[in-house]
């Protein structure tokens, strides 16, 4: 007796996609190749876009869930703590704070740090994921293209004073 099996409905691609870019490797920015937001109400945000569990939503925002658990208050955001808007890889996302009343600026304050061959420019969340971080300061170090030094100025205070 032959039988049937219906093939299971397979999983779309995009969310396939998102689930893997949320545990990459943080070496290296993992770009959305799919939907972008450009049309209707989220119009020139030019975010990853999709559906997951049923809900309209940003790649980078259920990147961000996936990797480091919901988002601790209605008043976090997902923040990319690299400069790629359509970057979903997980370990370049943090939940951030941002006080209710303050209009977010359209720029990260950012600051220039000297290092030994080029200038890199690290943003607040840089400088917070930082401070929070488990992981070495070799680690942040070749990731944000910085010195271990520098990584411990910012880890001890003596960079960046004015980010809580
Ligand atoms: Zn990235």
């Amino acid at each position: 007796m032959r039988t049937y099996t219906k093939p299971k409905a397979p999983k779309g691609e995009p969310q396939q996609f998102v689930e893997i870019a949320a545990y990459a490797d943080p070496g290296a920015c993992v770009l959305w190749p799919y939907a972008q937001a450009g049309d209707g109400a989220d119009a020139g945000t030019g975010y990853g876009k999709l559906t997951y569990a049923g809900r309209q939503t940003y790649s980078h925002i259920v990147a961000c869930t996936l990797r480091h658990g919901e988002k601790p208050t209605d008043d976090h955001e997902a923040e990319h703590l690299c400069p790629n808007k359509l970057c979903c890889n997980g370990s370049h996302m943090a939940w951030a704070l941002h006080a209710p009343n303050c209009q977010r600026r359209t720029e990260h304050g950012t600051q220039l740090i000297g290092e030994k061959h080029n200038m890199v420019k690290l943003t607040e969340a840089n400088v917070r994921y930082i401070r929070k971080s488990k992981h070495s300061g070799r680690f942040l170090a070749d990731f944000f293209g910085i010195s271990p030094a520098t990584v411990s100025l910012i880890r001890s205070r003596k960079l960046w004073r004015h980010i809580v």
